[in-house]
């Protein structure tokens, strides 16, 4: 039977410890485990490769994102560096020119140096993407909604252009969570997330993850995970479980502060511009109805006539709202994209896709709504 969403975040690979009947996941601490004779093991011969504790996990991210199956990382950026070593010298890949700084780093700064040729491209646009295509793509890699813009790539449009082209196509979910999104539906191969985020939830924890369902893409994939070992301990994979255990609500109380701090800002006289993909006018508004269940809780501003001394100063005046990179936690953050998260990528090329200077990304967290907003009226004031 297909359990619904919050019952798979709950149950989903974590079954009551069958020695003991400890109901919640036991960490296990061990980096290695007894065999009967040399290769009679009972599934698990070295942490590096599989731990039981990361297996539930992994499990259970399958689970959220309807994928048959799932490897845990050290971080996000180990999760894409996996996916990124499946590619040989002379490989091209087709990614969006507003995506996490980390992301565009790895791409312009480690991987080319191997040979390997990356197209930036607004992913917003399907025809973009296929414009880009030739006999040596080899991965599509988009993000949607992007970091800090908010802007939204057609899952389903991209991934029928790359079925026919017979291209990899893996999409950074970080942003909407599987409780908004699942790539795997609308026709990705691959779903990447940062687990930092959403989906830890409390900000104690960086770890990255794939999701997919071709069992050769997962054998490739593993292939490499255990290879390369960018494998993530029991102990983070415990406090995982925990957090994606209230993953739906937190994601409802995150999607509705959002919501309320998008509209309260919209009207706010201080701001010129708000990115927020629940607004009618935002140009992917209907691609976001259409691929998402509501709208999440990232939230991005232009100050109006503001320098970036006085942006600084707005960024470094809150009481509930933190400065601090990250998003997704319960609390409440504000991030400066230009000096902070996206500091990696050239002034041109930020500035191009609307990360100026006097943009604010706002991770809208789950305190109670009155205080966020007094919060933002008195930092503006
Ligand atoms: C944070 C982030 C990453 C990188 O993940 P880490 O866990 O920090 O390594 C990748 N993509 C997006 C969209 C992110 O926000």
């Amino acid at each position: 039977m297909e359990y619904k969403f919050a019952t798979k975040a709950i149950h989903a690979g974590q079954k009551s410890d069958p020695t003991t009947g400890a109901v919640m996941t036991p960490i296990y601490q061990t980096s290695t485990y007894q065999q009967a004779a040399p290769g009679d093991h009972k599934g698990y011969e070295y942490s590096r490769g599989t731990n039981p504790t990361r297996k539930a996990l992994e499990d259970c991210l399958a689970a959220l994102e309807n994928g048959k199956h799932a490897l845990a990382f050290a971080s996000g950026m180990a999760a894409t560096e996996t996916v990124l070593k499946l590619l040989r010298p002379g490989d091209e890949v087709i990614t969006g020119d507003d995506l996490y700084g980390g992301s565009y780093r790895i791409f312009t700064k480690v991987f080319a140096h191997y040979g390997i040729k990356f197209h930036f491209v607004n992913t917003s646009e399907p025809a973009a993407v296929q414009e880009k295509i030739n006999a040596n793509t080899r991965l599509i890699w988009v993000e949607t909604p992007t970091n800090p813009t908010l802007k939204l790539a057609d899952i389903e449009a991209i991934g029928r252009i790359a079925k026919t082209a017979g291209v990899l196509f893996a999409v950074d979910n970080t942003f909407a969570s599987p409780y908004l999104q699942n790539p795997l539906d609308l026709g990705a191969d691959i779903v990447m997330h940062s687990v930092t985020k959403y989906i830890g939830g409390h900000s104690d924890v960086v770890m990255g993850a794939l999701v997919m369902n071709d069992k050769a893409l997962y054998d490739d994939l593993f292939f490499y995970y255990n290879a390369c070992g960018g494998t993530p301990g029991p102990q983070d994979a415990f406090l995982v479980l925990r957090g994606i255990k209230t993953l739906h609500l937190r994601m409802k109380a995150h999607c509705e502060n959002g919501r309320q701090v998008a509209e309260f800002l919209r009207k706010h006289p201080r701001i010129e511009q708000v990115y927020w993909p629940g607004f009618e006018d935002h140009p992917g508004h209907a691609v976001a109805k259409k691929q998402m269940r509501d709208f999440g809780g990232m939230v991005s501003v232009v100050l109006k006539d503001a320098s970036l001394a006085e942006t600084f100063r707005i960024a470094g005046s809150f009481k509930v709202f933190t400065l601090a990179e990250s998003l997704g936690g319960v609390e409440s953050l504000i991030n400066h994209p230009a000096t902070m998260t996206h500091g990696s990528i050239p002034k041109e090329a930020r500035e191009r896709v609307g990360v100026v200077d006097s943009l604010i990304r706002i991770s809208v967290g789950v305190e109670d709504i009155t205080d966020l907003l007094a919060d933002l009226e008195q930092a503006l004031a």
